[in-house]
């Protein structure tokens, strides 16, 4: 990732913890490195691996704590899709996904690749306001296609 983008969302993701008056503690501090240096939306479990290097003693349990904290701060958003293990995501823009159904990859859509999508018309009863629009669109990565 660039580095300039990866030192923008830590300080993104410090500063959320800030306002919300909870200290930034080692362990915290630890758990946004992680978080800010991914973009491919890791699950608890990819998550926990990569912060027991850093803190052998965190626990599982910690992990997921700490990561509730953060989605309910507005500060990382759940992805759940069907078929797919939650995955977090520091990107709390509104942005579309594309899921490799071989190898599980997750990765962000350029938001040009869906232009327009949110003016879609809503045809029909029932639809107040419209809030939010999640595309998932479900394929093979460009890795998987050139293996097939
Ligand atoms: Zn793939
Ligand atoms: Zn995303």
């Amino acid at each position: 990732m660039d580095p300039k983008n990866r030192k923008q969302r830590l300080e993104h993701l410090t500063a959320g913890y800030s306002q919300a008056g909870l200290p930034l503690t080692t362990q915290r501090r630890a758990l946004l490195e992680v978080l800010a240096g991914r973009t491919d939306h890791p699950t608890v479990d990819q998550i926990f691996e990569e912060l027991s290097v850093i803190l052998p003693e965190v626990s599982r349990t910690t992990v997921y704590r700490s990561l509730d904290v953060l989605a309910n701060l507005g500060l990382l958003n759940k992805v759940e899709h069907p078929g797919s293990s939650v995955r977090f995501d520091p990107n709390t823009e509104p942005h579309h996904h594309f899921l490799c159904s071989t190898c599980g990859g997750l990765v962000d859509l350029p938001t040009e690749s869906l232009a327009g999508s949110n003016n879609i018309a809503f045809v029909g009863e029932g639809f107040g306001e419209v809030e939010e629009i999640s595309v998932l669109v479900r394929g093979r990565c460009s890795t998987c296609a050139a293996k097939a």
